[in-house]
Order: C-alpha cells, then sequence, then structure tokens
C-alpha cells in the first residue's frame, strides 16, 4: 500500500508551450501527485517525468516528442480502449492517476476557435477509490479508511466505494494496528500529525458532524446511531475524499453509499495484529492469498459472498445471540441437502450486484452493469421461491427468513431491465446494440432508416459501376472518411483522364485516396448517402444511450432495495456455503456458552488438514483439547516436527470460526465465548519493524499479561526463544505463572523448556501435555497425537537427520549430547524446588564453554550447514574433555 514517489513536474513553467501542453501544465500543476493521463485523440499520453515514471512501471517505450525550453520532452502513451490494463499496473504500483479527457470534439473546438480541444481532470485514480472490475479483487472489499484523531482517542471511518459499505470505529492508539491488520485497506487518509507510513494526507474537518449530517440531507446523525466527534471527522474525511477523486457532485456519489455504521468494539471477538498474523486469518504469514484460513473454508460460489466470509472472519463476534443466529441458518442449510443444492446452484455465476450497482451510482458502468442487475435481481427471485416452500425443513430459521424477504424487492427494475436489453450485449456504452429490438419504437425507426440506408448503399454500388463504366468498384466503409468507391489503378487512371458521360453531377467522381492497389473516390450521391447513413446511426446511438440513461435511472431509484437483495445473497451463499463445508469434512455446530469452557473433541487444522488431503500425503490426525476450569493451562512439550504449533492454532482458529458464524472441523465443541483472543509465536522476525526479535517477543508478551483476562484464550508457541535460554525460561516461567495466577485466561503453552515441567507440582490448573512419538528402530516416528504428560527427549539429532545432516556428524553430535547429558546430571539446575529463583546468579553459564554455546543454539534457525559448523565449533571446545575428541 506504500505510495508510490509522485513524480513531479520537473520543467515547472508552461512557457513557451503549445496550447495543448499549456493545458498539460495547467492541469498537472493541479495534481501533482498523480501521473497524468492526457487524452489525445485514441491514446492517453504522459509527458515528462510522469512518462519516465510510467515507462518503467508499465515497461513501455519510452519516446521524445520536440522540445520544451531547451530539452526534449519524454513522453509515452497508452492506447485508450486498453488502457485499464494499464492503469491497474499503475494503481497497484502505488501510483494515483489523474484522468484527463477530451471535453469537446475537434470540430467543436473549431467552431469556438479554441487553438486545442478543451481537456479536463475527469476522475482521479487512486487504490482506495476504484470500481472497475479488472481493478477490484472480486473476493476481497477494497476499504478507503480515514482516521481523525480525538482527544487520545482515534476516529476511524472505512467505505468500499465499490460496493458502498461504510461503517466507522472509535478506538484507542493502541488498537490501530489490530484494526489495520483487519481491514487491510488499499489507501489510508490521515493528518501528517498521525505519521502514518503510506498514508494519504488529509486534514480533519472539525465540523464532521455537521457535514456528514448534511451529506446525506439529514438535520442530526442520531438517526444513524451515535459517534464520536472523531468517528464523523473520519467519516467526512472519507467522503470528501471521495467527493475530490470522483470529481462529482455531493448527491452521485453519496447514491449508494450506505449509511455510516458505528461498529463500536463491542459484541467482537478483540485480535490484535500479531494474533491476526500468526493465525494466518486473511492472508499466510508469507502474505499470500493462499494457504490461510480464509481460502482453506470459502466455498462460496459468489464474489460477494468470499467478501461476506472475508468480513466475518476478520471480525468474529463475542455475542452469543447473533452468533446463534447465524449457526441456525447453516444447521437449516446441513439439514435440507436438497434446498442447499438449489440454492447454490441458483447463486453459481450470479453477478455482483453490489459492484455494479456502485458503478451504476458513480455513472461509470457498462451495458453488462445493468445485465448484472437483471440477473442478480433474477437469481434472487428463484432463491426466494425455493426457501419459501422448503420440503426438507419444518421452519425457516430468522436470519435466512429476513434474507428471503429482502430478495424480493418492493421496487423491481428487472422486468423492465428484461424488456429493454439485448440477448448480447456489447462491451462499451459507446457501442450499438444495447437495446433490444420491439422496445422502443423510435429507436426501431432510427434503425430501420440505417438499415434502409445501407441496402441504398449496395444499390448505389450498381449505379456507380455502370455510370463510371467500372465492374470491379467496390463502395467500403472508411474509417476516417466513410463510405468510398474503391477502384483498381487502371480503370481508375481512365476515369480521371476520361470520365464517362455519366459521371457528371451527382456523380461525378472526386478523387480521395490513391493507394499502391487502387485508389478511392466519392461523389455527392455517395456523400449525401454516408450523411444520411452516419446521421441515423448517431441518431440511434445518442436514443440508445439515453434508454441506457432511463434504465440506469431506474436501477438507482430502486438501489436500496437492490443492495438489500445483494446483501442477501451474499448471506445465504455463505450459509450455504458453511453447511457445504460442514457436510462434506464432518463439521459441527459449536456449543457455545457463557462459561469458560473449552472442550473439543477430535479438533482439526482447516488448513493444515486441507493441505495434507490435497498432497494425498498421511491423514491429519485429531486431537482433542480440554482447558475446561480447573485445568486452564496446557503446557504442551515435544520434538520439534511434532505437531506442536499446528496444535496451538487449530484451538485458536476453531475460536476464530466459531465466533464468526461457522462450524467447526471437530467432532465436538463446548466454547465458553471468548473475548479477546491472543497468538504469539516466539521469534518471530519484525526486521521491517526494526525492533529485535527478543523485543518484539516481550512487547507482545507484555500486552497479553495486561490485556488479557477470565473471558480470553492466549495460545503461546515457544514464547523465549528469541533469547539466550536462561533468560527465556525464566521469563516464560514468570508469564505462566501470571497467567495462572492473575490473567486465569485458558492458555496452551507449546515450549521446547522441558524444565518448565516442573511447574506443574506447582501451578494447579497447569496439566502437563505432550506430542506422542514412537521409537522404532532409533528412529523417531511422529504420531502428531498430544497425550497427557512432558517428553522425555528432544529427539533434536533426529530432526538433524531428517533434515539432511550428514551421517559422521550425527555420529559424532551423538557422541558429544552422551557426554553433555552426562555431564549435566549432577548439575540440573532445576532438580530442586525453583533453584532457578532461588539463587541470586543463573547456575548454568560458564560451566564449561562448550555447555554455554550449545544452550545459545538455536536449532530450528539452523540450515543443515550452519548445524555442521557449529557442532565442529562445539567439537573444538570439547576437544580433551570428551573420550575420543
Ligand atoms: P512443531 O511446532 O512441533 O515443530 P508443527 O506444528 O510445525 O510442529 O508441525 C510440523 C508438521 O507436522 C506440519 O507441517 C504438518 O505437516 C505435520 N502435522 C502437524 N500436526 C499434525 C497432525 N495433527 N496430523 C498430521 N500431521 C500433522
Ligand atoms: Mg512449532
Amino acid at each position: 500500500m506504500d505510495q508510490a514517489s509522485a513524480p513531479a513536474a520537473r520543467v515547472l513553467t508552461a512557457e513557451g508551450a503549445s496550447p495543448a501542453m499549456a493545458q498539460w501544465f495547467a492541469l498537472k500543476s493541479a495534481h501533482p501527485d498523480a501521473i497524468l493521463f492526457f487524452r489525445m485523440g485514441d491514446f492517453f499520453e504522459m509527458f515528462f517525468a510522469d512518462a519516465e515514471a510510467a515507462a518503467e512501471a508499465l515497461d513501455i517505450a519510452l519516446t521524445y516528442r520536440g522540445e520544451h525550453q531547451g530539452t526534449r520532452v519524454p513522453m509515452c502513451g497508452v492506447p485508450v480502449h486498453s488502457h485499464e490494463s494499464y492503469l491497474a499496473r499503475l494503481i497497484r504500483r502505488g501510483f494515483r492517476v489523474a484522468i484527463a479527457e477530451q471535453m469537446e470534439t475537434p470540430e467543436e473546438a473549431k467552431r469556438r476557435k479554441a487553438p486545442a480541444v478543451r481537456r479536463d481532470v475527469v476522475r482521479l485514480v487512486t487504490p482506495g477509490t476504484v470500481t472497475e472490475e479488472t481493478l477490484l479483487e472480486a473476493s476481497r472489499p477494497a476499504w478507503l479508511l480515514a482516521l481523525a484523531p480525538d482527544g487520545d482517542r482515534l476516529g476511524a471511518a472505512w467505505l468500499d466505494l465499490s460496493t458502498g459499505a461504510f461503517e466507522t470505529e472509535a478506538l484507542a492508539p493502541g488498537d490501530l494496528p489490530a484494526l489495520l491488520a483487519r481491514l487491510e485497506p488499499a489507501e489510508m487518509l490521515a493528518p501528517a500529525t498521525l505519521a502514518l507510513p503510506g498514508a494519504v494526507e488529509a486534514g480533519v474537518p472539525r465540523d464532521g458532524a455537521r457535514r456528514l449530517a448534511e451529506a446525506y440531507g439529514v438535520a442530526t446523525l442520531d438517526g444513524f446511531g451515535s459517534f464520536s466527534a472523531g468517528e464523523a471527522a473520519a467519516a467526512a474525511m472519507a467522503l470528501d475524499y471521495v467527493r475530490a477523486t470522483q470529481k462529482a457532485e455531493s448527491g452521485r456519489t453519496l447514491a449508494h453509499l450506505t449509511r455510516p455504521v458505528p461498529r463500536g468494539g463491542r459484541g467482537v471477538l478483540q485480535m490484535d495484529a500479531a494474533t491476526r498474523r500468526s493465525l494466518e486469518i486473511l492472508r499466510s504469514e508469507r502474505g499470500g492469498l493462499k494457504d490461510c484460513l480464509l481460502a482453506a473454508v470459502d466455498r462460496t460460489v459468489t464474489a460477494a459472498g468470499a467478501r461476506l466470509l472475508a468480513d466475518r472472519l476478520g471480525c468474529p463476534l463475542a455475542e452469543p445471540g447473533p452468533i446463534a443466529a447465524r449457526h441456525d441458518a447453516v444447521a437449516a442449510l446441513l439439514a435440507d441437502p436438497a434446498l442447499r443444492a438449489r440454492i447454490r446452484a441458483s447463486l453459481k455465476g450470479a453477478p455482483d450486484m453490489a459492484r455494479a450497482l456502485g458503478r451504476l451510482a458513480l455513472d461509470r458502468f457498462a451495458p453488462r452493469d445493468l445485465a448484472a442487475i437483471r440477473d442478480g435481481l433474477g437469481r434472487a427471485a428463484a432463491i426466494a421461491a425455493a426457501l419459501e416452500r422448503p420440503e426438507g425443513l419444518a421452519a425457516i430459521p430468522p436470519l435466512l427468513a429476513d434474507s428471503a424477504r429482502a430478495l424480493r424487492p418492493a421496487e423491481d427494475p428487472a422486468p423492465a431491465l428484461g424488456r429493454a436489453l439485448a440477448e448480447t450485449l456489447p462491451a462499451r456504452l459507446d457501442d450499438p446494440g444495447i437495446v433490444a429490438a420491439g422496445y422502443d419504437g423510435q429507436l426501431d425507426a432510427l434503425r430501420r432508416l440505417r438499415d434502409d440506408a445501407r441496402g441504398a448503399i449496395a444499390a448505389l454500388q450498381l449505379d456507380l459501376a455502370q455510370a463510371w463504366g467500372v465492374a470491379s468498384l467496390k463502395v467500403r466503409h472508411h474509417q476516417q472518411f466513410g463510405y468510398l468507391a474503391e477502384l483498381p489503378p487502371a480503370p481508375a487512371e481512365t476515369l480521371l483522364r476520361n470520365p464517362p458521360p455519366r459521371a457528371t453531377g451527382d456523380f461525378a467522381p472526386i478523387h480521395r485516396q490513391t493507394m499502391a492497389n487502387g485508389v478511392r473516390f466519392t461523389c455527392a450521391a455517395l456523400a449525401a448517402l454516408d450523411r444520411r447513413l452516419s446521421e441515423a446511426a448517431e441518431e440511434a446511438a445518442r436514443r440508445e444511450k439515453a434508454i441506457a440513461r432511463h434504465l440506469r435511472g431506474l436501477c438507482l431509484a430502486a438501489a436500496p432495495g437492490i443492495a438489500d437483495a445483494a446483501e442477501a445473497l451474499a448471506e445465504i451463499d455463505l450459509h450455504a456455503a458453511t453447511a457445504e463445508l460442514a457436510n462434506a469434512g464432518g463439521w459441527c455446530r459449536p456449543d457455545l456458552t457463557e462459561r469458560a469452557d473449552f472442550c473439543i473433541a477430535a479438533g482439526r487444522h482447516p488448513v493444515v488438514a486441507a493441505a495434507l488431503t490435497r498432497s494425498r500425503g498421511p491423514a491429519f490426525v485429531p486431537n482433542d483439547c480440554d482447558l475446561s476450569p480447573g485445568r486452564r493451562i496446557c503446557l504442551l512439550t515435544g520434538p520439534n516436527m511434532a505437531g506442536k504449533s499446528t496444535f496451538l492454532r487449530q484451538n485458536a482458529l476453531l475460536v476464530v470460526l466459531a465466533q464468526a458464524g461457522l462450524f467447526v472441523p471437530a467432532e465436538s465443541a463446548r466454547l465458553g465465548l471468548v473475548d479477546r483472543l491472543f497468538s504469539r509465536v516466539g521469534a518471530s522476525d519484525d526486521l521491517a519493524g526494526g525492533r529485535s526479535t527478543f523485543m518484539v517477543e516481550m512487547a507482545e508478551t507484555a500486552a497479553i499479561l495486561n490485556l488479557a483476562g477470565p473471558r480470553s484464550l492466549v495460545v503461546l508457541d515457544e514464547v523465549g526463544r528469541g533469547t539466550a535460554t536462561w533468560d527465556g525460561l525464566a521469563i516464560a516461567w514468570a508469564a505462566l505463572e501470571a497467567l495462572h495466577d492473575r490473567t486465569r485466561c485458558r492458555t496452551i503453552f507449546a515450549t521446547h523448556f522441558h524444565e518448565l515441567t516442573a511447574l506443574a507440582g506447582k501451578l494447579p490448573e497447569m496439566t502437563p501435555a505432550t506430542m506422542r512419538v514412537r521409537e522404532w528402530k532409533g528412529e523417531v516416528v511422529f504420531l502428531h497425537a498430544v497425550g497427557p504428560g512432558t517428553a522425555e527427549r528432544s529427539w533434536g539429532l533426529h530432526v538433524a537427520k531428517l533434515a539432511g545432516v550428514p551421517r559422521a556428524v550425527l555420529t559424532r553430535a551423538a557422541q558429544v549430547l552422551a557426554s553433555l547429558e552426562e555431564r549435566a546430571r549432577g548439575l540440573d539446575p532445576l532438580s530442586d524446588e525453583l533453584p532457578l529463583f532461588a539463587r541470586p546468579a543463573a547456575p548454568a553459564p560458564g560451566l564449561h564453554p562448550a555447555l554455554d554455546a550449545l544452550a545459545a543454539l538455536d536449532p530450528d534457525a539452523l540450515s543443515p550447514r550452519e548445524a555442521q559448523e557449529a557442532l565442529y565449533r562445539l567439537k573444538t571446545l570439547l576437544d580433551g574433555a570428551v573420550p575420543g575428541g
């Protein structure tokens, strides 16, 4: 989302520029931070620094054109008919683009004796305000987020111009990263004082509430809900930006934006940015859209359904009522497979009505957007009919019943659209053929005239052939000159030199163009017919456009109902998809309680399990998890690669799924509602953030200890491994004690510090668990099953072997390990009661340099080669101390 550096005009004055270039300078100075697409005929041209930046970003040729103030003018251009794909690439690279159109035809300019056609910027294209299909990701929302400081709080407002969604929230500044992680905004607006990287600078209005009320034509915002001053200011900022970029009067841009909805933090499962990242909810940790929770559970068949799913997973609820309503809807569609199949068949391929409506409202529509409304409403009616008479269900749950009602808008433009639109539609509004024959008498008459004229052209071709005595004469249409008579070179020459007697008057040949293989002529008769024809075609095109505008008007008049129907379709798609997923994967309805329950039988990790199925690898091993009162903390040990991280995340993801209103991959799940969910992975590098690994780990741990409460769920994955062993162990130890005694939240704590199990006796509500492994012929076999107790060994050498460390090194390492274990036995720092804390100085360091070096090793962080080098270093340190060394 970084904003690409704004290409400023290097040559700043327009002095000495041609009239067109003078226009360019004027428009550029009004949009210095955008690339200017300057319409010249069939091209959008770019000049100076814009051209250099665009040529580089688009990989197109940079050329030069003339000189300006003594330097050559760099330029490049893209064809108008294919400009959208270039635009898409520039927007994705973080540029903003100002589109300057020709506002009159060259003839009009000539008529008013202007030196150049008038041009104006009609739109500023930015990442957060695009509406074209090619610029949007179909299954993700495109949020424009505005932020306004408000005392010690922040007001946030975000809108999706493509669908009209508009929401606000007041938050503490510390919660901003979580909001950003949840929304993944395409573009941000903020005042400079917030110093937000990548944000477009925007001023904060002082009278936000008044301006917002004005924009929606209401006296007060009270009817919309309650907004803080910051929320109202942010919402006004977002609206101002939309208006400025769309160059539209307020009525037009607002036509399809819903009233802003204050979301508030209440009733929502709180997850911070680190938690969202580590759980890979909307994207994987590496940033990809595959291999995340959303991708693994998405069975929706419409783009709007997929967007709704993304929204729900990003913002699960924490209130039992609304969650249960969603579960009821899924359960009903699970219970009636025939109904589900019918619904899904009707939804499949249904057009994206919300975005079509957005383009219609912004007056940036194509004929297919009208068809999208027609077809979308048609599908909606079919689904409503299916829901009204379910065969396999006694009753339709309220959420589905509400949706079914919304599927039939009171005002329905579909029949009119059905009559008006042609069967196959042209791609652009400027092309003929939008309106069906028989819909409009006037248009039909114009088309007849045009078609008659076509017949007349054929007749004229015959007449001319006779009059000019050239049988091979052909009348053809030519882009630039209209209809012309084409003759081969020889008869053309005869015609010019020695015209036959009938080649006079209306038939007198007028030479237009000589080509290698022919000559083009016109004559008064041909020109008159050509004029009639093009006039009829123009008139028909005007009429068609007027009809299209009328149809747009019908859609806009019905916009609220259409938007509701589109939303209902998305909702139904989501529940049917969830039921489909539950049916295929044997997922269950979670039993949500208001106690601090947590009891899962045979739970699975939705992403890992799906990946194993896809790769036809070994089956995923389901695992139980019981964090019920009395055993709230689970301390999980086990070797690397045994499945600790998978187990931790699967239990956290089950909460996300359940509270988002989905079913869960388990045999049964009783879950006490979670208010805050924390997931942490030790030693995650935040190099981009510029903080050391350990610092990050500690800041994240501090957040948990400060914010988690008895209703929270915390999963901690090897926290403490980002520092030297003893520090890490000490911190992990103290954190566990605090979670047990003070925070009292449900916790799963995975660790490779086996010493921590010494705590089990001290903390009554902590139960040790371990990933079971089996030794088989000296090899370790990971069973991926969680069992009671503690890991006996860490199997590090076996993992090293799996990783391909050479046999000789492994043999040597086994010797070293044996003697290290021998030495350490008498010195176990944790063999008596909490000696770690009883002794002021850490006991272990300094015993032997090799021990220190070994302690400092992080096997997870080593490549096989580094592991080998480390072993050689250890060997050097131990030389003499180990038999055979
Ligand atoms: P750890 O955190 O203990 O090092 P991971 O959770 O990263 O282990 O799991 C390592 C690999 O083991 C995973 O990538 C997955 O392929 C496999 N795995 C983990 N849990 C299971 C399971 N329950 N069933 C089957 N395979 C699993
Ligand atoms: Mg792990």
